[in-house]
C-alpha cells in the first residue's frame, strides 16, 4: 500500500477512539415537552437530510485517501474535521431514529395540524379535542 495512504488510514483509526463526545446536532432530547413534539414525519425528512450529508461526506473523504494515493503531495488537512462532521452526522442519525421509535410508540393526535402527544388514559387530544384513537389493548 502506498504509504501516504497507510499514513493517512493509521491516522483515522487513531482519531476513531477519541470522538466519543461529539456535540449534538442542535437537537433538544432532554427537554422535549409534549406538544412541542416534532412529527414522526419531519423527524424523517431531517433525517433523510443527514443521510445525504453522510454520503456527500464520505464520498469527499474518499477524493481525500484517493487523492493521497495518486500524488503524495496532497494535501489532507480536511480530513480531521470531515471525519469529526461524519461521527457527529452518525450520532444525530442514530438519536433521531431513537426518537422515531419514541413516537411511533407513544399515542399521539391524529389531527395532523396538531400530533400533540397524548397521556394514557386520554379519550381527546388536551389540545384540539379531537377523539383519540384507542390505546393498544394488552394480550
Ligand atoms: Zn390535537
Amino acid at each position: 500500500m502506498d504509504p501516504k495512504v497507510k499514513e493517512l488510514l493509521d491516522r483515522i483509526r487513531e482519531t476513531a477512539s477519541t470522538a466519543g463526545g461529539v456535540a449534538y446536532y442542535g437537537l433538544d432530547v432532554a427537554g422535549k415537552k409534549a406538544g412541542e413534539v416534532w412529527d414522526v414525519t419531519k423527524l424523517r425528512w431531517k433525517r433523510t437530510d443527514l443521510k445525504a450529508d453522510v454520503y456527500r461526506l464520505c464520498r469527499e473523504v474518499g477524493e481525500i485517501v484517493y487523492a493521497a494515493h495518486a500524488n503524495p503531495d496532497a494535501s489532507t488537512d480536511k480530513l480531521d474535521g470531515l471525519l469529526a462532521a461524519l461521527d457527529e452526522k452518525h450520532e444525530t442519525i442514530a438519536d433521531l431514529t431513537r426518537q422515531i421509535e419514541e413516537r411511533r410508540q407513544a399515542r399521539v393526535c391524529p389531527n395532523r395540524d396538531c400530533a400533540a402527544a397524548a397521556a394514557p388514559g386520554d379519550a381527546f387530544c388536551r389540545r384540539c379535542g379531537t377523539p383519540l384513537r384507542a390505546e393498544k389493548e394488552e394480550d
